[in-house]
């Protein structure tokens, strides 16, 4: 059983193997470390997750780099405006990742690098770019790579069909850029008033690297010149792994990544989640209503990655039966009698494992599961033959990641319309309107919950 993937440059589902025959080497382009990562963002997380796991089960050795973002524009913008070090404040951010990765059972990566811890890599492929005559030095000591002396720049994301120019005069000094040209774009930023402490010394003055060329270092550092895949969310296709390609590939004269694997968005209610739309939900969030990381993780599951996935909160109490069902089904089975869950004891769950290996059909791989379920909890429990399946089960659910545990029985799921009675008495005693704040608070308990009042929040329970 081999997995197959859609690779983003070639457009084709391609099998995936290491170049070495030994161990499988990705590098994913990890959490920018400023706030909390939102449940878009574990999409892809998740998802890549998911890669790993089927990988593994597939017989495969994997070395999984996925960096942590803690220079660049945002967290230095951030840190400053909250006055707090960047380091401590990235830190923090960074074991709040740590904690919601854990929660929804992500397999932590044989490498973390942290690009602040890089700087040295990352001013040493600078200076090879300069050499090379692919990057320049400005009048105020920043470094710019000159797009139009890498001729292939735009083939990952396919500029010419997009009728998107090389831009040779503009420049783009911003890490996060999005726009119909091609400009040169910053590799280092000289020193600026705004960016407080956070500079650091190099050949071409007292400055900061650009986002861009910091993936480039730490992916050829930990998995060298040439990876087995790269991947990200689809944003990321341009500009940020077009210039990866093109810093990259100039400095080496090798082909960057074998492979490249984006994933589609996470909309919410069908729209882009914003701030401003107040529909951008934290794992925090979702379990301060009552709902667990196993069922968002099976929400995440429920869609295939290449196409966007609506998430709604009616679709975490679907997730919530669906996996009480693929609890009954494991009581049912049996405890496994293995340890090393061996593709030959996959059995009656083969075409679950099948449809993980083409391109991780995962809502696909659901529906198989739930219809093996069907067939053996018809089986009366106890029967003899029902134990030989225990191992199957096991290796999908690891394959999916799902742990299956149980949501703690004390919590009760909080009902839309009192989360939404609860917003309003919010912005009622935000905007000091106390009649209405108390005639709310009794609604609420009307309905059967208390309110008590946080600094500008609140906490809900049954009463
Ligand atoms: P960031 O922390 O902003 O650097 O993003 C971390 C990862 O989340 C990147 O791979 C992004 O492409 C991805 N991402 C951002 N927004 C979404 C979304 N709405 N759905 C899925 N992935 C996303
Ligand atoms: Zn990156």
């Amino acid at each position: 059983m081999q997995l197959h993937l859609y690779d983003t440059f070639t457009r084709n589902v391609l099998p995936i193997a290491p170049e070495d025959g030994h161990k499988f080497r990705f590098y994913c382009c990890g959490p920018t470390v400023y706030g909390p990562a939102h449940i878009g963002n574990f999409r892809t997380f998740l998802i890549q997750d998911l890669f790993r796991r089927v990988l593994e089960m597939t017989g495969s050795q994997t070395l999984h780099v996925r960096n942590l973002t803690d220079v660049d524009d945002k967290t230095i913008r951030q840190s400053q405006a909250e006055g707090r070090t960047l380091t401590a404040f990235t830190q923090y951010w960074t074991e709040r990742f740590h904690a919601d990765c854990a929660a929804l059972n992500l397999l932590p990566p044989h490498v973390e690098p942290s690009a602040v811890v890089h700087i040295p890599e990352q001013i040493e492929l600078i200076e090879t770019l300069i050499k090379n005559g692919n990057a320049y030095r400005t009048d105020d000591g920043s470094v710019y790579f000159k797009v139009d002396s890498f001729a292939s720049y735009g083939a990952l994301s396919r500029l010419a069909e997009r009728s998107i120019t090389t831009d040779t005069v503009d420049r783009e000094q911003s890490d996060e850029y999005d726009r119909e040209s091609a400009a040169d774009f910053a590799l280092w930023k000289a020193r600026r008033p705004e960016d407080g402490e956070n500079f650091w010394a190099s050949p071409f003055g007292e400055g900061r690297p650009g986002w861009h060329i910091e993936c480039s270092a730490m992916a050829m550092k930990h998995l060298g010149e040439t990876l087995d895949l790269h991947s990200g969310g689809v944003d990321l296709i341009f500009p940020h792994h077009e210039n990866e390609i093109a810093q990259s590939e100039a400095a080496t004269g090798k082909t960057f990544a074998r492979h490249w694997f984006h994933v589609a968005h996470l909309l919410v209610d069908s729209r882009k989640m914003s701030k401003s739309l107040g529909n951008l939900y934290t794992l925090e969030d979702l379990v301060a209503r009552g709902h667990t990381a196993d069922e968002l993780r099976y929400v995440l599951l429920s869609g295939t990655y290449r196409q966007p996935l609506n998430f709604t909160l009616d679709s975490l109490s679907a997730a919530r039966k669906a996996l009480a069902r693929l609890r009954s089904l494991q009581q049912h089975l049996g405890t496994p009698s293995s340890e090393s869950l061996d593709l030959s004891a996959l059995g009656i769950f083969t075409p679950v494992a099948e449809a993980l290996c083409h391109d991780l059909n995962s809502p696909e791989a659901l529906g198989k599961l739930f219809t093996i379920a069907k067939t053996l909890l018809a089986i009366p429990a106890g029967d003899p033959s029902l134990a030989v399946h225990s191992n199957g089960l096991a290796i999908v659910l690891k394959a999916l990641g799902l742990t299956l545990l149980a949501p703690p029985v004390t919590e009760t799921p909080i009902p839309d319309e009192i989360i939404a009675l609860a917003e309003q008495r919010l912005a009622a005693r935000q905007s000091k309107n106390w009649a209405e704040s108390d005639r709310l608070r009794d609604e609420i308990a009307k309905a059967g919950w208390q309110i008590k009042d946080a600094a500008a929040s609140y906490e809900l329970s049954a009463l």
